[in-house]
């Protein structure tokens, strides 16, 4: 039988798939034909099926679906490090509040085109972002080669693009026509949280979710004093407020849930929504420890995040991932909580539901091509026991040897294919004499 022809044959000594049977491949293969993955098995298979115009042998490795980031500010990348060691309520009003309130769109552009250049090289093919002047972040976002749900944020106050909520309406639709029929890109609608906006504006912006059939994301219960001041001024709790005004839903995405009772948390199962979980972030901020296994117990899909890059202070996800294997294990005692197998679900299939990306999140032929290759070639992961417990608790992002987003490649051997990093880091360390004297006005 004659072999079939291919574009791309990405080779290595270990492919976690991430299928049904989260089976794992030794000297394994993936086939791509175009954007999709047209087979998967052990090298030997397919060489004897394919031929591509392209082979890339990453040797001792470990392939694995891109990771998919749940939730970030991409543009934040430009304020990393302005701010440590603060409470998250006098973070937001003292320091990013203010900063903010002085970003340009070129800004924006500059600090988006920085973070998706740091995420192809650790390892992430797509986000669920939300942020002011989310096109110009879908510009970058698209020109990177990844894939993302983007969210114009809004609040109840003026921010530097809205004077009120309802100027933002305008910018939904905008944004959501600029993606329409985009293969990478979606959008959605992002109140920023319950506090920032009031009912009345969430409901409205929830009737506009339903009528473009957009995902509506939401940060909520990110820590016990955002708990009492939503009690202080509405007389309910951050869940309490959504449930209260039919925003608990299928479409809804629910950044956090920290502070959460667990009736709250069977509201969420109830309604469908998804939640996202950002351990380093609420680490940083003192913001709490998310009942994580609460949420999976419960059948509730829960993805990973990390925050924006100034709460984190960085976008890695394999970082992310370590960290939110040993976080539950401590907090609950229990060295058996979240798994090295549970925790890349998150961060691959569960991540996939919450993007509402039905074609990525596992290495399966038919699936899109969305492929990661780690380098085990270094002293830190050797010896080789087990890929997936190197992946989880001994690697990083750093580590990260080749990203394909859509059967493109985009990042190889610690160059980038799309990106001109050496512009963006000129360009980004010029931000910082901006992003100080924006506080010196405050
Ligand atoms: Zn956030």
């Amino acid at each position: 039988m004659q072999p079939d022809k291919c574009d791309l044959i990405i080779k290595g000594s270990y492919i976690l798939t991430q299928n049904e049977e989260r089976e794992l491949i030794e000297d394994g293969a993936v086939a791509v034909s175009g954007n999709y993955i047209s087979a998967i098995g052990k090298q030997v298979d397919i060489a004897k099926e394919w031929i591509a115009d392209e082979t890339i042998d990453c040797g001792k490795s470990v392939i694995l679906p891109g990771l998919i980031n749940s939730h970030t500010h991409v543009p934040m990348t430009l304020m990393r490090g302005v701010a440590d060691d603060l409470p998250l309520l006098e973070w937001l009003h003292n320091y990013m509040f203010p900063i903010e309130s002085g970003l340009t769109k070129d800004l924006v552009e500059l600090g988006a085109r920085l973070g998706c250049a740091e995420m192809v090289a650790s390892g992430t093919t797509a986000i669920f972002d939300g942020y002011m002047h989310e096109d110009v972040v879908g510009k970058a976002v698209d020109e990177t080669g990844m894939k993302a749900v983007l969210g114009e944020g809004f609040f109840k106050f003026p921010s530097p693009f809205f004077k009120k909520a309802q100027d933002a309406w305008d910018a939904i639709e905008a944004l959501h026509e600029q993606f329409a029929g985009h293969e990478r890109i979606k959008t959605a609608v992002t109140p920023h949280a319950v506090f920032t906006t009031d009912p009345d504006q969430l409901a409205e912006s929830m009737g506009l979710a339903e009528r473009l059939g957009l995902l509506w994301q939401i940060h909520a219960a990110e820590s016990v004093p955002e708990t009492k001041l939503t009690l202080d001024t509405f007389g309910k709790r951050p869940i309490q407020i959504l449930k209260e005004y039919g925003l608990l839903r299928e479409r809804t995405r629910l950044h956090h849930c920290v502070d959460v009772t667990d009736e709250e948390i069977s509201w969420i199962k109830e309604s469908g929504a998804m939640i996202a979980h950002n351990p380093q972030s609420n680490l940083k901020l003192g913001s709490g420890i998310c009942p994580l296994t609460k949420f999976v117990e419960a059948g509730i899909t829960a993805g990973l995040g990390t925050d924006g890059a100034a709460s984190n202070n960085n976008l890695d996800m394999l970082d992310e991932m370590r960290t939110a294997a040993m976080l539950q294990k401590g907090f609950l005692q229990d060295p058996e909580a979240m798994p090295a197998q549970a925790v890349l679900d998150m961060a691959t299939l569960s991540g996939a539901e919450f993007l509402g990306f039905e074609d990525i999140g596992s290495l399966k032929a038919g699936m899109k091509a969305d492929i990661i290759a780690l380098d085990m070639d270094k002293m830190h992961l050797k010896p080789v026991y087990n890929p997936l417990s190197h992946v989880i608790y001994s690697a990083g992002g750093q580590d990260i040897c080749l990203t394909v987003c859509d059967g493109e490649v985009i990042f190889r051997d610690g160059h980038f294919l799309t990106v001109d990093v050496e512009t963006i880091s000129r360009e980004a360390e010029k931000a910082v004499e901006w992003a100080l004297q924006r506080l010196e006005n405050r």
